[in-house]
């Protein structure tokens, strides 16, 4: 998804009104941001953001934050935001590793993790944005009965996934190995842009609903 060199990508982040770079100063102040009291979920690796808008656009109740580490591929979001002007979603350029100094502890409702890089090594393996090192950032700053929800086609990534819940101490609320395919959990699925490209090649979706 890197896309490489995109002029102005950095510019056009400081100059937008609805995306910020590690924006510490928001820590603990999400609603004021957003002018309300409602819940806020973020998408972590949102690539071009087409789930987090799509999402957006469905539930005006919901305020939606993507995070993105690449300005050069955030851009697209920040170019198709500046079209649709939905009020309940921001963006963040950050490395996500530093997700608990732009978030409060219990800020977040619900955390999505769409397509995560697999990093295939395995001393890259704290990387993954499913590992416990990453589940326990996200305990930090989920409220009690939060979610994380992770889809993915990478079956070596989701069995990883899957490894590292209970030691992280969480649960699984939910699993299935072929989303497409399973009624009950794919009710009201919103595709992200990975999704679309990988199942339209036949590649199942794995995902899974953890909570603590
Ligand atoms: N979620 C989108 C989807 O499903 O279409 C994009 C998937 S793309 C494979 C993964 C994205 O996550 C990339 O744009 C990558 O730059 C971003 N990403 C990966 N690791 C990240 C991290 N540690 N912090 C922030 N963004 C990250």
């Amino acid at each position: 998804m890197r896309l490489r060199n995109v002029p102005g990508s950095r510019e056009a982040i400081a100059e937008s009104t609805f995306a910020f770079e590690t924006p510490v100063e928001y820590k603990g102040k999400w609603n004021e941001v957003f002018g309300n009291d409602n819940p806020i979920q973020i998408e972590v690796g949102m690539g071009k953001g087409r789930f987090i808008m799509d999402m957006a656009t469905l539930n005006p109740n919901i305020n939606y934050v993507g995070i993105e580490k690449f300005s050069s591929v955030l851009i697209r979001g920040i170019q198709k935001q500046d079209e649709l002007q939905l009020p309940n979603v921001k963006f963040i350029r950050m490395e996500a590793e530093q997700i608990c100094d732009v978030f409060d502890k219990g800020e977040v409702d619900k955390i999505y993790l769409n397509f995560s890089d697999p990093w295939p090594k395995d001393r890259h393996a704290k990387r993954r944005l499913e590992s416990r090192e990453f589940l326990g950032r996200y305990n930090e700053i989920l409220k009690k009965d939060g979610k994380v929800e992770f889809k993915t086609d990478n079956t070596d990534l989701f069995a990883f996934a899957l490894e590292e819940v209970e030691p992280a101490g969480w649960k699984l609320d939910a699993v299935t190995h072929d989303l497409h395919n399973d009624a009950v959990m794919n009710e009201g699925n919103v595709m992200t842009e990975y999704e679309e490209k990988f199942s339209s090649k036949g590649n199942p979706i794995c995902k899974y609903i953890i909570s603590r």
